[in-house]
């Protein structure tokens, strides 16, 4: 074998304990899981009811929402209803701090409503009240037969337990650097957590973990110790991955190499959303994710060269643009009506020097004539030129070969 044989193809997937949440399985032999979170205050039943739905209609697979206070948890029930009235089923996570127990106790209505309790272990309680709180939850979720996530978070880490970790490192004569001290208290507190719902009867198949962190190779290496330590369900995300560009370039890199080892059953990339901006963004950068690196398909994939001096005009980036657009606005419909339509590759190329190349690689592509050449543009279609498109009108009839191309 090559040495490029090795990384051909992600590692196989670390064998986990699948974990049905409301229908959605996560882990086990199932694919991976695309979920998002609302930035609605959650009391606030209207605008929930649609952040949910556009995350769900955008593709999110699993949707959370905060559960901080009474009028949150007595509006749970309510947006259940009314998103199935109009016809999204995606399972509901509430998303508990501090006062899950509580919340879930006076809520009964919320607790049976909801498709999975995610549990923050850092702060469901001090000292003694800890284990109480922290059993409250694990009681309602056997009573309501709910699975949990036990998320841990590095900005909300159980202070106690780092500070018995990091006096014991002491005592042994400091042989842990403070970073790793820092790991292992965030792995342990996730384990130790799920240890716990166990003893108190929660079984394997019920426990997803998650230890997030913001930086990129902390991130990679907490989850790296944490996949070889148990077989619980693995939710990924980078925590304050930050705005833009940079929460999409760590997002990836992070999470990439833990998918390439074959570590994770559930991502949720978390991108700071710019002022008005669109919150199912961060659902298109997780399918982008494990569509590019080939776990699953999502929408067709657009292959676009760059442009470069070659080619002084910019309609083979509009057309580019215009096709990805018009096939992921209407991808929640072709989904339905042609299935397998998520598999396919478009090619729109700038000129001669790789159009016709690249245009024959994909299912249907056209090479748009650069600087100088002849104004034509061929268009191939299953690696064979079907016909050369001149005039001032080959993007619209471009657009017509690839719709009649999904018909057929
Ligand atoms: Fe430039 Fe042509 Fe390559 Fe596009 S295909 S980047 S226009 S050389």
């Amino acid at each position: 074998k090559s040495a490029g044989d090795y990384f051909s193809k992600p590692f196989p997937r670390r064998k986990s304990v699948g974990v049905n949440v409301g229908g959605v399985t996560v882990g086990g032999d199932a694919p991976i899981v695309v979920q998002s979170m609302t930035n609605t205050d959650t009391a606030d039943a209207d605008s929930t009811v649609a952040q949910v739905a556009a995350l769900a209609r955008a593709g999110s697979e699993l949707v959370r929402i905060t559960v901080d206070r009474d009028e949150a948890a007595a509006a749970v029930p309510r947006i259940k209803e009314r998103l199935e009235r109009i016809g999204i089923n995606v399972p509901l996570i509430g998303d508990f701090h501090y006062n899950g127990h509580k919340l879930l106790t006076d809520h009964p209505g919320c607790a049976e409503a909801l498709d999975k309790y995610r549990i923050n272990p850092g702060n469901v309680g001090f000292k003694a009240k800890r284990d109480k709180q922290f059993s409250q939850i694990i009681e309602m979720a056997l009573e309501y037969d709910k699975p949990v996530r036990i998320g841990v978070n590095w900005g909300s880490l159980d202070q106690e337990l780092l500070t018995h970790l990091m006096d014991e490192n002491q005592e042994n004569g400091s042989p842990l650097t403070a970073e790793q001290v820092m790991r292992e208290a965030i792995c342990q507190s996730g384990l130790l957590s799920a240890q716990r719902a166990e003893e108190l009867g929660l079984g394997r198949d019920k426990i997803i973990l998650s230890a997030k962190v913001s930086q990129v190779q902390d991130l990679i290496a907490v989850y790296t110790d944490l996949a070889q330590r148990c077989d619980y369900a693995l939710h990924l995300g980078l925590t304050e991955a930050g705005m833009g560009t940079k929460g999409i370039v760590a997002s990836a890199a992070s999470m990439g190499v833990l998918l390439q080892q074959g570590i994770g059953d559930t991502v949720r990339v978390s991108l700071t959303p710019e002022p008005g901006g669109d919150r199912s963004r961060e659902v298109q950068v997780s399918q982008e994710l494990l569509q590019v690196m080939g776990f699953r398909s999502f929408v067709p994939v657009v292959a676009a060269c760059p442009g470069c001096g070659r080619t002084t005009s910019t309609v083979f980036q509009e057309l580019a643009q215009d096709i990805q657009g018009h096939i992921r606005d209407n991808m929640p419909i072709w989904r339905e009506k042609y299935p397998g339509v998520e598999g396919l590759n478009v090619a729109v190329m700038g000129c001669i020097v790789n159009g016709p190349g690249e245009s024959k690689h994909a299912d249907i592509g056209i090479s748009l004539p650069g600087t100088g050449e002849e104004p034509a543009a061929p268009v191939f279609i299953d690696g064979k030129k079907a016909v050369t498109l001149r005039g001032p009108n080959i993007a619209n009839e471009f657009k017509d070969m690839v719709l009649d191309y999904i018909e057929k």
